[in-house]
């Protein structure tokens, strides 16, 4: 039995006031690990702050990308290291917007796992597809080779831990959503590559999101689909109340 993973991606949203403001909103009402874990993704400017502010709860901050050096010439850049040593626990990695507006390729997104897995962050990894992609019928065959590219030379425990967020490009931000079906097929053959990878326990036992428009109204029957371990939420992980039906709904799948 897998446990549900539901992660708030703030992206570029918010001031450090609003940030402190939502997590001592929330991190009374977050539900027990032992039934979801409840993530948020923050600019990294609040990164620090945040952690403080959610110690002591059952709230875990994630940052939204870090480069794979240790330390370096990398003007603007974070590094695993430095994330490790704020007590960050999550880092989104190969995100399509990070995909498409900075260069991120699959062999960057494959030394950020190692990075990160060398420092005790959990990388929530993420694949997906564009509308062409879906029309050509090429959906499996792309999320499938940005999966064993994100995977090249990981162990298997560490690809037992990895978190994969299938998020159709075509739905994020769009208020379209893949059907519950259709995400589930996919989250599926997601599964079979782990599988060919690093075998069944590996396959059983990593957790793959859905992301892409996912929302209050939404959130149960995609969750109750047998592949579908949780979600990568933007827009509806902005305001507390939202976020925190989206955690109710993780506790309860
Ligand atoms: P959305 O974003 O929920 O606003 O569609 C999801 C994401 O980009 O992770």
């Amino acid at each position: 039995m897998r446990k549900p993973i539901i992660a708030g991606n703030w992206k570029m949203y918010k001031t450090l006031s609003e940030a402190i403001d939502f997590v001592k909103m929330v991190k009374s009402s977050i539900p027990s690990t032992d039934q979801v874990d409840s993530v948020i993704c923050a600019p990294s400017l609040f990164l620090p702050t945040l952690v403080k502010e959610a110690d002591g709860s059952t709230l875990a901050i994630g940052a939204q990308t870090m480069h794979y050096e240790e330390e370096g010439a990398f003007t603007g850049e974070i590094s695993p290291s430095q994330l490790e040593d704020i007590k960050v626990q999550y880092v989104i990695l190969g995100h399509s917007e990070r995909r498409q507006y900075d260069n991120e390729t699959d062999e960057g997104v494959n030394k950020k796992a190692h990075a990160a897995f060398s420092h005790h962050l959990t990388p929530i990894i993420c694949v997906g597809e564009t509308l062409e992609e879906r029309e050509a019928s090429n959906t499996v065959v792309k999320v499938s080779s940005q999966v064993g590219a994100a995977l090249k030379g990981l162990s298997v425990e560490q690809i037992a831990k990895t978190v994969i967020a299938y998020e159709p490009i075509w739905a994020i931000g769009t208020g379209k959503t893949a059907t519950a079906h259709d995400a589930n097929e996919v989250c599926k053959a997601i599964r079979n590559t782990v599988k060919e990878i690093a075998g069944d326990v590996a396959a059983e036992s990593i957790r793959i999101q859905y992301g892409g428009s996912v929302k209050p109204e939404n959130v149960v029957e995609l969750l109750s689909m047998e592949h579908i371990d949780g979600a990568l939420v933007g827009g509806a992980s902005l305001k507390p109340d939202s976020y925190l039906k989206l955690l109710e709904a993780g506790a309860n799948a």
